[in-house]
């Protein structure tokens, strides 16, 4: 039987007109492109930049089959070939000539009166005043109480993640092959009124962290952000965050390489 790909595009011209191509050549070769997503596909092909790629791992609920990034235009972390590359990338796979990269995700559970809601983000999540008050978090690490953290909010990013909103806070890019999680402060306060952790501080992938709001703010309410999907809470208890078992598969071909990747968008 022949495989069976999904293509998933963002609405811009050279997105669509890559995926027609794509289609057409895939056709050509003998694969099966699906007109609907199908937890039974068995590649997924994602067509923009990393905010489309984001897009489709929530929109899919995180998807357990290999998937490939093409890029068009945008960033592109996550992406691994240029809309040139469609027949390299066409041989290669149909050689088996790629790697899989492994990216955990980050797990955020929020604790209200009404039960406890699970939030995933293949970057990061972070929690954050609502309004333009700072917001107080108590934060425990393993359940021993830290710090009460005062300032803007804090993020805590996966090692993919740590090329995003990480790094524009002064957080540091982490290779992916590490299994870590780091925590990093947004616009922590100093003073001699409230004190917090300047620095990003990195947790192993067993170890969780529990973040309990302070109940006496003046405006409670904060914001919950995933991926840049943000929700709103004025009635949080309790918010526990840590490695998640849930990961994606991302096909690498043969010059892949992390360091060069970054250095390349970065530098
Ligand atoms: P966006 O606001 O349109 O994108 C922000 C930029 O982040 C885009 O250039 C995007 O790349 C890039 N990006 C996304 N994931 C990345 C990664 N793992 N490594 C390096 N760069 C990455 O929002 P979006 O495209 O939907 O992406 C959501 C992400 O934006 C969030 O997860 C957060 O990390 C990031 N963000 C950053 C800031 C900041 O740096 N101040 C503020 C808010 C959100 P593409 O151009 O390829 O889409
Ligand atoms: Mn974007």
């Amino acid at each position: 039987m022949s495989k069976k790909i999904f293509i998933f595009a963002n609405e811009s011209d050279s997105s669509k007109y890559t995926e027609r191509q794509l289609k057409k050549k895939l056709d050509k070769t003998g694969y099966t492109v699906i007109p609907e997503y199908s937890e039974g596909a068995d590649l997924m092909v994602c067509i923009g930049g990393d905010g489309t790629f984001l897009e489709a791992m929530h929109r899919f609920n995180f998807p357990s089959m290999p998937i490939i990034g093409i890029n068009t235009g945008h960033l592109g972390m996550f992406q691994e070939i240029a809309p040139s590359m469609l027949d390299d990338f066409i041989f290669n796979y149909s050689q088996e000539k790629y790697a899989l990269q492994k990216l955990s995700t980050v797990s955020m559970k929020v604790k209200t009166a009404e039960g406890v809601k699970e939030y995933l983000g293949l970057n990061e999540v972070l929690i954050k005043a609502n309004a333009t008050y700072s917001v107080h978090l108590n934060i425990s690490i393993g359940g021993n109480f830290i710090e009460r953290f005062s300032g803007d909010g804090v993020l805590i990013a996966t090692p993919a993640g740590s090329t995003a909103y990480n790094y524009s806070l002064g957080g540091s890019i982490v290779d992916p092959r590490l299994e870590v999680l780091q925590v990093t402060p947004i616009a922590p306060m100093n003073t001699t009124a409230y004190r917090s952790f300047t620095s990003s501080i990195l947790l192993p992938s067993d170890l969780s962290l529990q973040i309990v709001p302070d109940m006496h703010d003046r405006e409670r309410a904060i914001k919950i952000v995933y991926d840049g999907y943000s929700v709103q809470y004025d009635d949080v208890e309790e918010i526990e965050v840590g490695f998640s078992d849930v990961s994606v598969n991302l096909m690498r071909f043969e010059n892949y390489d992390f360091w060069r990747k970054v250095k390349s968008k970065f530098l």
